[in-house]
């Protein structure tokens, strides 16, 4: 059976003193962990993370990519550089992504195939708006992101991971319930295994105001196989004892 990911989100915090600090902390409970941890860090802090998770078990995340592989593209990191810096997992569709930088289905698709291509396991984030939920839309919106990167990405979508992320659930304190949750993600598992014999393989993560209190009923769920976890993974209390319940 494979192990649960457990994948922290930084978003856009942190300085060189509080990633050590926190990187640190962390460690010093890395001693029994069961599952696959990562932090998704902002760009600037991939050198400084990766000298200080060099040969622990944490591996190193990035937040975005770009969906072009070199030139003029100013202020934009590309996926080969993400490698250079030993990233393992890179982001791409996150909700704020799409919701704040406008990208589409066709760009974030664009990007996981920049991270495959340099040999980075791309986090494809998929989720409904509060709106959409209510209107009844969750599995129509869900199936047609993740449809995107089964079209264009074909037999290699077993080398992604998933993560449902209920936009409504983002930040917000609110979390989808267990059961609620795993719906979503049996209908995620669904669409993988008619695109691929190896369905079983991928990670779906969920996440959305997953906490320390919450995290081991949602992991406890037959098709979530880790957690994509922002503001908790700020505290290293908090993402220790989400790691703890990932078993
Ligand atoms: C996220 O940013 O991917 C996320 C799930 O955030 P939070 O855990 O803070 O809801």
């Amino acid at each position: 059976m494979k192990k649960k990911l457990i994948a922290g989100n930084w978003k856009m915090n942190g300085s060189s003193a509080s990633n050590e600090a926190l990187l640190q902390a962390l460690l010093a409970g890395s001693a029994n962990w069961q599952c696959q941890v990562a932090v998704c860090v902002p760009a600037p802090y991939l050198a400084q993370v990766q000298r200080l998770v060099a040969g622990s078990g944490i591996e190193l995340g990035a937040q975005d990519v770009s969906q072009h592989g070199a030139g003029a593209f100013t202020g934009e990191v590309s996926a080969d550089m993400l490698k250079d810096f030993g990233t393992r997992y890179c982001l791409v569709g996150h909700s704020e992504r799409r919701q704040y930088h406008g990208e589409t289905d066709a760009v974030v698709v664009a990007k996981a195939q920049r991270a495959l291509a340099a040999g980075i396991t791309p986090v494809v984030c998929v989720g409904e708006t509060l709106a959409e939920r209510e209107a009844g839309r969750t599995e129509e919106v869900v199936k047609r992101q993740l449809a995107a990167a089964i079209h264009t990405i074909g037999h290699c979508i077993s080398e992604i991971v998933v993560a449902y992320e209920p936009v409504w659930a983002i930040g917000t304190g609110k979390t989808a319930s267990p059961e609620e949750a795993q719906q979503v993600h049996a209908v995620l598992r669904a669409q993988l295994r008619a695109a691929t014999e190896h369905a079983d393989r991928v990670h779906i993560l969920y996440g959305g105001s997953m906490n320390a209190a919450n995290a081991a009923q949602l992991l406890a769920q037959a098709d979530i196989d880790g957690g994509l976890v922002g503001g908790a993974s700020l505290k290293a209390i908090d993402f220790l004892s989400i790691i703890a319940a990932a078993h």
